[in-house]
């Protein structure tokens, strides 16, 4: 064929993300080829046939030709929205994501969109309207002669006028009537759209009876002072400085002034204490993104933000991607939570796309905590951020001493030294809480034969089976499977099995033989699978009434203690060995985080660290400097060995059904590596092929390979031409590989 002969398509294409696993845009011609171009916007949501399906996609780019000849063009099926479906601030935020974490551009689209919205549902929220049918009344009263309840609320209908359904049915006629009048054409249902009223901005806020102390007024001065741009605010304050406060504070001014507030908080800190507290602070429509929801209600919610009736959104990570009217400002509390990360799918960092969002749509972001990453602090350093500190508690109370118990060596009974027990029954004594933290779950790690030193492992994982005591069984924390307990071991048949470690099942179970008088209180995930448990437990908590806490990680969020003056840190050196550059941080923001659960209120409060390794240089900074000055020192051994927040990762995953062809895979993708970097001229380091440190998962192998850089552009340059490559080899069957931009957990 003539060169000229392969025209390409010239006039107007509609560039399409579709939920697919391609990093590419799709091109359809618009329905009609006469439509004007007025009617197509991007951000708007279309129904195209995709090989044998029809999905929703949308539109990302509107261009005036395309690469593909004219024949193998389709136009859309159906343009679904006259509007864009995203907010103009939250759309630039996911462009800018679909480049940053280089996902396929309609996976990072519907990750973004409630489920109804990624189906054809309609973004506003549609009310039904019944009304009579004028053309048809001539024969109502033929039609309507042996049917008296129907030509009642015909009567009924044709004297109100168009009316809602919930209005028909208050007047006593029920669904069925409506059904049939439809049926026999004499009335006829419209589909309204409901005008989005804002809440009263004159009474949106009930007045705080707190009087800010002056490193809350300080604070909250700043954010206020800035008007109409962007800015960050990281907002260092111990626990119970005041932080919530403050964001209230800040948030009733952008409320007043008619805009919205989005809220997000970590998967296990929207508890009902916090939203109630969020409620009773404001008159405003608040929205609750909370995990509980049905496809339908999250819907819902996401209309009233969109349409801007909610003046107050608060939920977890993905209420980044709620659509906002008039948006005015962000808070992230505990913005150095590991759940902002997403662990699969559309990797991304909630706190990460909620700064860039503040900037897209020109606003004011606050990113709280009493134990700041070391990424945020860093961006303070450097004047990104605008550092905000309130080192002292709100009222009376001290900031908690720590103690190392040393239990090297040490009799324990139930992983207690009797340092820690004395101090316990001390302060029950005194009519005081305490809480207990452990950072593990389940009844005991492992079990193992006495004999010959069998343990019991998941043949699906390189990793050890958990034993469970209620209700009795073997448990893989990685892939889910579950085992009966052997009575005998497999391996010689010897009955003496034993647990060693302990878990927070068996803790609790010692502690109540111990302390027979105080309830005793076990929250962790197993133990708060229902909300209404853990709400009742809370209560108690609550009722100040002595108690013995038992708790996992979390404990180490949000919640609000006062009765607390007494937090054991039973085994703090699963932190301080970790196999993750991050291990560190993670151990001290816990451990901050704990102790800062004591002693809230008046009373004095006390810390008791148990550790076999109390010489550690880690241990030994973290007690005896602040969070503040611990995270320095993590931040300066950091800079040597130039990892994040000094340099830029990305982790490569693979998960195939053998090791070999796992490794192999990605050795192919580091000799591209190598080559491009040459080619290029990139300073782009890459580490491995290596076996991820959880090898085995649920019968797959899993390896990685990590790519390092001090320059993020260099390290982008890489991925985005490296990308392609991969995408264009052939996979061994059974092969996955995924990318993760900014890792926080390297498993
Ligand atoms: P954070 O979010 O930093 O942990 P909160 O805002 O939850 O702290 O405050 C902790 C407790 O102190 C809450 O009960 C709060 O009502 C109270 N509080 C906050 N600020 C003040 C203040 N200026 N004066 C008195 N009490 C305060
Ligand atoms: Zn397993
Ligand atoms: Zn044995």
């Amino acid at each position: 064929m003539p060169e000229s002969d392969r025209t390409l398509y010239q006039g107007m294409i509609l560039r399409i993300a579709i939920p697919s696993p391609l990093r590419r845009l799709f091109d359809y011609l618009p329905k009609a080829v006469s439509d004007p171009a007025t009617d197509y916007q991007p951000g708007q949501r279309v129904l195209v046939s995709f090989g044998r399906r029809k999905l929703a996609g949308v539109i990302l780019e509107i261009a005036n030709g395309s690469e593909l000849q004219a024949d193998r063009l389709k136009p859309i099926d159906r343009l679904l929205d006259t509007e864009p479906v995203f907010s103009e601030g939250l759309f630039r935020m996911l462009r800018w994501a679909i480049n940053y974490y280089q996902h396929p551009p309609g996976e990072v689209l519907s990750t973004a969109l409630p489920v109804k919205l990624r189906q054809a549902a309609s973004v506003q929220q549609l009310i039904e309207i019944w009304q009579v049918d004028r053309t048809a009344s001539a024969e109502a009263d033929a039609l309507l002669q042996r049917a008296p309840r129907q030509k009642a609320l015909f009567d009924w209908l044709q004297q109100h006028g168009p009316s809602a359904p919930d209005n028909i049915v208050a007047a006593g006629f029920t669904r069925a009537l409506l059904r049939q009048l439809q049926e026999k054409g004499l009335i006829q249902a419209l589909q309204l759209t409901l005008p989005s009223k804002p809440w009263n901005t004159e009474d949106c806020v009930r007045q705080s009876e707190i009087s800010l102390n002056d490193h809350q007024l300080d604070a909250l001065e700043k954010i206020n002072a800035n008007d109409q741009g962007f800015s960050c605010f990281l907002l260092e304050g111990v626990t119970g400085s005041g932080k919530t406060e403050v964001y209230m504070q800040a948030m009733a001014q952008v409320l007043k002034q008619g805009r919205q507030c989005l809220v997000l908080v970590p998967e296990i800190g929207l508890t009902p204490q916090t939203i109630s507290r969020f409620e009773k602070r404001f008159k405003c429509p608040v929205v609750n993104l909370h995990s509980g929801l049905s496809d339908t209600e999250r819907l819902q919610a996401w209309r009233q933000a969109h349409a801007g009736t909610a003046g107050i959104v608060i939920g977890t990570r993905s209420a980044v991607f709620t659509s906002l009217a008039r948006p005015g400002l962000i808070v992230i509390d505990e913005e150095h939570d590991a759940s902002f990360k997403q662990q699969d799918g559309f990797r991304y960092s909630a706190r990460d796309l909620a700064v860039v969002r503040a900037r897209e749509e020109g606003i004011g972001i606050v990113l709280g905590s009493a134990t700041p990453s070391l990424e945020s602090l860093y961006n303070a350093d450097r004047g990104r951020y605008q550092h905000l500190l309130m080192p002292q508690r709100s009222g009376s109370a001290a900031t908690a001493p720590m103690r190392l118990v040393d239990i090297e060596n040490q009799p324990l009974e139930a992983g207690f030294s009797e340092t820690a027990l004395l101090a316990m029954n001390k302060h029950l004594r005194a009519g005081n809480q305490v809480l207990v933290f452990i950072n593990r779950r389940g009844y005991a790690p492992v079990l193992h034969c006495q004999q010959c030193g069998w343990t019991a492992e998941c043949n699906n994982c390189v990793a050890q089976l958990t034993v469970h005591a209620q209700p009795p069984g073997l448990h893989c924390h990685h892939c889910g499977k579950q085992e009966s307990l052997p009575r005998a071991c497999p391996n010689c048949a010897s009955r003496q099995l034993d647990t060693m470690g302990l878990g927070t099942q068996q803790i609790e179970s010692r502690l109540r033989e111990r302390f027979t008088t105080v309830p005793v209180l076990r929250i962790d995930r197993d133990s708060t699978r229902s909300r209404k448990k853990l709400k009742a437990m809370l209560d108690q908590v609550n009722s100040g009434e002595p108690c013995l806490l038992l708790g996992t990680q979390m404990l180490a969020k949000g919640h609000h203690f006062p009765g607390i003056t007494l937090v054991v840190v039973v085994d703090a050196d699963s932190g301080l060995f970790s196999a993750d550059f991050r291990g560190q941080e993670l151990m001290a923001q816990t451990v901050t985080q704990v102790a800062g659960r004591a002693g809230r209120s008046d009373q004095a409060g006390e810390v008791l660290i148990q550790s076999r390794h109390c010489g550690h240089q880690t241990l030994q900074s973290l007690i005896q400097l602040s969070y503040a000055d611990f995270s320095r020192q993590l931040l300066a051994e950091r800079k040597l060995t130039a990892m994040p927040p000094f340099a830029w990762l990305a982790l490569l995953r693979c998960e195939a059904r053998s090791a070999e062809t796992g490794l192999q895979f990605l050795q192919q993708i580091a000799l591209q590596q190598q080559q491009l970097c040459q080619q290029f001229g990139l300073q782009v380091d890459c580490l491995g092929p290596l076996p991820a440190p959880m090898e085995k998962r649920a019968g797959r192998f899993r390896s990685q390979l990590s790519f390092k850089s001090e320059q993020r552009a260099q390290l982008h340059e890489l991925l985005a031409r490296l990308l392609p490559a991969i995408e264009a080899m052939k996979l061994p069957a059974g092969l996955r590989w995924s990318l993760d931009i900014d890792p926080v957990d390297m498993i």
